[in-house]
């Protein structure tokens, strides 16, 4: 478990990606897997404080979780299909789902990021986020999917950030 946010953390993310990704290839089903990555949040540390900073880092992942939650009610908890990849970045998988439903629910939860208000702790705050999301397609190593999604999280980057872009 991640100590701040209390997401998993990445080596429980990657080991879980690794078993579902098996699972998704040997039953033939779909599988996505996206990476996310705080919009300029240097400057929120910078801006604001370092504490202000690890508080918006909880916000999100709480926004992460309760959408994931809403989208899978009753398949998987959200808290279940995110993590902490590292710094601000965060790490989600969608069992079972195509590349076109992830994207819906990525754009739920980038929605969801621009709509956290920061006022108790950062006044005049406003958060968003970059995402790639990449379907296994003929990927059936995880390695490869992690490489591919973060190609994607780059592309939304460098094409204005606040946007998720996805691929096979
Ligand atoms: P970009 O939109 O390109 O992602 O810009 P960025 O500023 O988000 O990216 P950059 O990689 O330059 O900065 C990431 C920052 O995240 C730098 C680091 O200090 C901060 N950070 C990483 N982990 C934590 C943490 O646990 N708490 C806080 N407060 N800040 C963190
Ligand atoms: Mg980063
Ligand atoms: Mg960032």
């Amino acid at each position: 478990t991640d100590a701040l946010t209390g997401l998993a953390n990445r080596r429980s993310m990657a080991e879980r990606l690794t078993r579902e990704l098996d699972a998704a290839v040997s039953q033939n089903h779909p599988f996505c897997f996206a990476l996310l990555d705080i919009d300029h949040f240097k400057r929120v540390n910078d801006t604001y404080s370092h504490d202000a900073g690890d508080e918006a880092l909880c916000r999100v992942a709480e926004a992460m979780r309760q959408t994931l939650g809403q989208a899978f009610e009753g398949q998987w908890r959200g808290a279940d299909l995110c993590a902490r990849w590292g710094g601000e970045e965060f790490a989600l998988i969608f069992p079972n789902s195509t590349l076109q439903q992830a994207t819906e629910i990525c754009d739920t939860i980038r929605l969801a990021i621009m709509a956290i208000d920061c006022a108790d702790f950062a006044e005049g705050l406003k958060l968003s986020a970059s995402m790639g999301v990449c379907g296994r397609g003929s990927f059936n190593h995880h390695e490869k999917l992690v490489t591919q999604a973060d190609v994607y999280l780059y592309q939304a980057k460098t094409g204005g950030r606040n946007r998720v872009v996805a691929g096979e």
